[in-house]
């Protein structure tokens, strides 16, 4: 037994950098790049996407100007599909083994992989 409690991360198949389809939700039908992924939360950030409205303060010191500040927020990962580049369509996402042993990801649809 570990002494600390494991910090739950979800695992999360999209990547940094992938084009990716919303499927549900306000933004339903959109696509864009993935800006970041949070495994901890099992969310990813989607440019243009979920766009937030965050009121700040103004901070001087850290130089950062009050009023309405829009911003892309994270959407469960299990909503968002890759786009695959292949066949242009959104895609679940399978494994190609290499002759070596080692995985990437590939496109269910055609096969083809996801990353180069
Ligand atoms: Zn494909």
């Amino acid at each position: 037994m570990s002494p600390q409690r494991q910090i739950k991360r979800y695992k999360i198949l999209i990547r940094k950098g992938d084009q990716v389809r919303v499927m549900a939700g306000k933004d339903a039908g959109k696509s864009g790049r993935v800006l970041a992924i949070n495994p901890r939360k099992n969310t990813v950030v989607v440019e243009h996407a979920n766009i937030i409205k965050r009121h700040t303060r103004p901070n001087p010191s850290k130089n950062i100007k009050g009023g309405i500040i829009e911003k892309e927020a994270g959407i469960n990962a299990s909503n968002v599909a890759v786009i695959c580049s292949s066949c242009g369509k959104h895609t679940r996402i399978g494994h190609n083994t290499a002759k070596d042993g080692s995985r990437s990801r590939a496109c269910k649809r055609c096969g083809t992989g996801l990353d180069k």
